[in-house]
């Protein structure tokens, strides 16, 4: 270091500091290093490795600051010329593999019951608002102009261009997506072929833009793939149901006594699923009504709920809700077995925690069947459109007769009988890997956005 100083006429603690990237040279500089180092400027300021050696090398630096190589308290091992290519070479593939396994290992189906479950709470804790993200989200639609009512889609397009991104419609997409976001060329393609995909790509570009919006860098873990997630469905709903318009227009249901998810819906053409889930975000916060939802399959299992009225979700050990199974007597699942299911099955519901009001609504066209739930505490009931049911159910869950033990006549007559063969949760562990995208088939990703012509 001292002697190439000397020849381009630098103190070697200066070339030090270049060399760990501490200081950014002068070109002037690096013109003099190479021709001291009989090289090209464009050898030196290269990414690449200037040889298979010297990116085995790299790898070993770089492998022994990572904080899992620390934890082992190994002296620091010098690439010297008396280590050899080859035992380079299998301690950098070594290392690699134990990084590889750790990070499968990482995102346990324990680990990422126990991420559901923080969040869970933290999203009780604040009533399920995000205050940041709705400040964003009024930028945004300040920014395009937005003065109330429905937001068109010249409006999300505007949004999306106000983060560098155009989005193009196209008749299909591949099968495994929604959407395909191009980064390199800044494009999102969504499938439009009637009015009802264009109403489910809607939230699918904001949610996309959400990311981009939020700075959300690549997920360091479950947990923090889990919020982002979170944060980005949430950007979405406040786009397209802005606080300013939908804030007033549930006041005035909570006056009437009228709230209902059903007119979120038609006021901002969005799912049913998405409104209902919106309300949850503004009903404690601007209505001062504590709510709960959830969303669950045919058979019951929960997928997706939210609470902060203390109504008793199933959990298991770790305080885990997602892939339980709710109580039969539930409103959720009283709705699949109703007459005409496909309209908002209202009921009252006493449990161990009190009694509940809820409104469920299957949504038809979904495979398997889905119900989404979105219900208040008896006393806030009032403020509520069905809140005159005559339905009434009780549930004994988790300690009761209704659902975990069967009938003891019927049992009798089935005990050591039966031997039934599940069908498998696969969506317990679809939401586990993280990194990649999960159910994704990337090969014809890849295809479709060679197809595009530019
Ligand atoms: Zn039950």
């Amino acid at each position: 270091m001292d002697q190439l100083g000397s020849i381009v006429g630098k103190p070697g603690p200066h070339l030090s500091l270049l060399e760990n990237g501490k200081r950014e040279p002068k070109l002037s500089l690096i013109a003099d290093l190479a021709n001291a180092l009989d090289t090209t400027i464009a050898a030196l300021v290269s990414g690449e490795a200037p040889s298979a050696r010297a990116r085995l090398e790299i790898a070993l630096e770089r492998m022994q600051t990572d904080p899992a190589y620390r934890r082992l308290q190994l002296p620091h091992l010098k690439p010297s010329t008396s280590l050899p290519d080859t035992a380079l070479e299998h301690l950098v593939a070594l290392f690699e593999e134990v990084k590889r396994v750790s990070s499968i290992r990482a995102a346990t189906p324990e680990e990422a019951r126990a991420a559901n479950a923080a969040l869970r709470e933290d999203m009780k804790a604040r009533g399920n608002y995000f205050n940041e993200i709705e400040a964003l989200a009024r930028d945004a639609l300040d920014r395009v102009g937005y003065t109330g009512g429905v937001v068109h889609e010249g409006a999300l397009g505007d949004i999306a261009a106000l983060y560098g991104f155009g989005v193009h419609r196209v008749p299909d997409v591949p099968v495994s997506v929604r959407s395909v976001t191009d980064m390199k060329n800044r494009r999102i393609y969504i499938r439009q072929r009637d009015a009802l995909s264009a109403m489910a790509a809607r939230p699918v570009v904001m949610q996309t833009i959400g990311h981009f919006a939020l700075g959300h860098e690549d997920p360091v873990d479950f947990a923090d793939y889990l919020r982002q997630r979170v944060e980005a469905n949430y950007f979405a709903g406040a786009i397209l149901m802005p606080e300013a318009a939908a804030v007033p227009m549930l006041l005035a249901a909570k006056a009437a006594r009228d709230v209902s998810v059903e007119d979120l819906q038609e006021q901002f053409f969005v799912s049913y699923e998405m409104a209902g889930h919106r309300l949850t975000n503004l009903a404690t916060e601007h209505l001062d009504l504590p709510t709960h939802f959830v969303r669950s399959d045919d058979q019951g299992v929960i997928w997706k709920a939210y609470e902060n009225n203390d109504v008793p979700f199933p959990t298991d050990v770790d305080g885990a809700i997602e892939g339980q199974r709710l109580c039969r007597e539930w409103g959720t699942r009283q709705a699949f077995r109703s007459e005409d299911k496909f309209s908002i099955h209202y009921q009252y519901t006493d449990t161990s925690s009190g009694t509940f009001w809820c409104g469920t609504h299957v949504e038809a066209g979904r495979s398997p069947l889905s119900a989404v739930t979105v219900g208040a505490r008896f006393e806030e009931a009032k403020y509520f459109r069905g809140r005159q049911t005559d339905r009434h159910s009780v549930s004994l869950c988790p300690d009761g007769e209704c659902c975990r033990r069967p009938n003891t006549e019927v049992a009798a007559r089935w005990d050591g009988q039966v031997w039934p063969s599940p069908r498998i949760q696969s969506h317990v562990l679809a939401a586990l890997p993280v990194g990649t995208f999960p159910g994704v088939d990337l090969p014809e990703i890849y295809e479709f956005l060679d197809g595009q012509t530019t």
